[in-house]
């Protein structure tokens, strides 16, 4: 499903377009340069208090059928997100991110890459179930000097992610001392397009080693539009012998940088990923809804305890179905609604109320359906509507 010219990832995923500049790695930002040429509305989508505009519907399926050809091809596509905006800006449309975590949340056979230079808002923006992480979501930040990249990295590595990586590009200087600890993977390249500003080989193999030493995966994407070698201008020659100075296909580099051609992946055991996720955290989930219970009357208590099996082995298998989800969190609210406990218990599961609500909700609208179509009824919240 290559669907980019990005050679670290397989397709791009915008759910919407516009952004403000934040550091230096922004100063000649391609995706500014390229709503500026293709703007169809009055005003830029760029700057603060700009309204970004949001993608279409269409665009925002797309995803899913990737995630059904992966499925079945078996394969684990890379999907960067947002190669036009930046996931973490404070000033993404109302609603779009939630939007956006809902559909991560509906493709688990896609790594959704998340690079962004907000590294301060990630915490805050991450879903209330996030836990230790989702286990299909690499997170990622922009490291292009040592001023603004570096304290993002000191950020990330306290934020808990299935992978996290460091985008090192454009890389504008040399990064000194990087401490990669907690980070998995690191992308280095220069920078492209017009005005690029010029990358050293010295400053990639730099980090290239310091990648070694710390057992980091580097990716070398390219040099960018204007190398230096060594402080000297890189010669690079096209196909047809005349200079071009583009250091963008790694074919055409001199063969004394041959040992920069590295492009490795981060070690992913998705079988730790998914244990590591839900056993810290159903153990933690356990045991709040076991405190949450004590009090119960003994029949409340014993359909509590069935429901909370019922809930951490379904959650187990990593993602519920929504009318799984849908069912429990009814189920759930029939016990505890009329005990006025349903706010404790939605904190117990990191659960934001808007979402249950609309899981309930579409819980209750499918159970309709089926009963309209005579189908049969699988809830088992009727249970404890009459326990009580
Ligand atoms: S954060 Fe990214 S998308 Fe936003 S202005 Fe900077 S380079 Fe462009």
């Amino acid at each position: 499903m290559k669907g980019t010219a990005i050679n670290w990832c397989d397709n791009t995923f915008n759910g919407w377009e516009g952004c403000t500049r934040v550091s230096p790695g922004c100063d000649h930002c391609y995706a500014e340069a390229r709503d500026a040429r293709h703007l169809t509305e009055p005003f830029s989508h760029w700057g603060k208090g700009a309204s970004r505009r949001v993608m279409s519907d269409l665009k925002w399926r797309e995803p899913l059928k990737w995630d059904r050809d992966a499925a079945e091809s078996g394969t684990r596509p890379r999907v960067f997100c947002a190669s036009l905006a930046d996931w973490a800006d404070s000033e993404a449309p109302s609603g779009q991110r939630e939007r956006l975590w809902a559909l991560i949340r509906k493709t688990p056979n896609l790594d959704w890459l998340l690079l962004t230079k907000r590294a301060g808002n990630i915490r805050r923006m991450l879903p209330p179930d996030w836990g230790v992480g989702y286990p299909n979501v690499w997170l990622g930040v922009t490291v292009e000097n040592r001023k603004h990249g570096l304290p993002r990295l000191d950020v990330l590595r306290s934020i808990p992610a299935a992978v996290r990586f460091a985008s090192i590009e454009p890389l504008l200087e040399d990064l000194g001392v990087v401490d990669f600890s907690g980070i998995h993977w690191a992308i280095i390249g220069g920078e492209t397009g017009s005005g690029a500003r010029s990358i050293d080989t010295v400053w990639v193999e730099a980090i290239i080693e310091q990648c070694r030493a710390q057992n980091v995966a580097p990716w070398v994407k390219q040099l960018g539009k204007v190398p230096s070698d060594s402080g000297a201008e890189l010669v690079v020659l096209d196909e047809d012998g005349s200079q071009s100075g583009n250091a963008e296909d790694w074919n055409l580099w001199p063969e004394h940088l041959a040992h920069l051609k590295v492009r490795e992946l981060p070690s992913v055991d998705r079988d730790e990923l998914t244990r590591g996720r839900h056993e810290a955290d159903l153990g933690r989930i356990a045991s709040e809804l076991g405190m949450l219970a004590a009090g119960l009357e003994p029949e409340e208590a014993a359909v509590e305890l069935k429901l909370r099996e019922e809930y951490i082995s379904a959650e187990r298998k990593l993602f519920l179905t929504r009318l799984e989800r849908g069912q429990i969190l009814a189920a759930y609210k029939a016990l505890y609604g009329p005990l006025r406990k349903w706010s404790k218990f939605l904190r117990a599961i990191g659960f934001a109320r808007r979402t249950a609500y609309a899981c309930t909700v579409r819980h209750r609208n499918e159970q309709d359906g089926a009963t309209a179509h005579e189908r049969p009824r699988a809830a088992p919240d009727t249970r404890l509507r009459s326990s009580r």
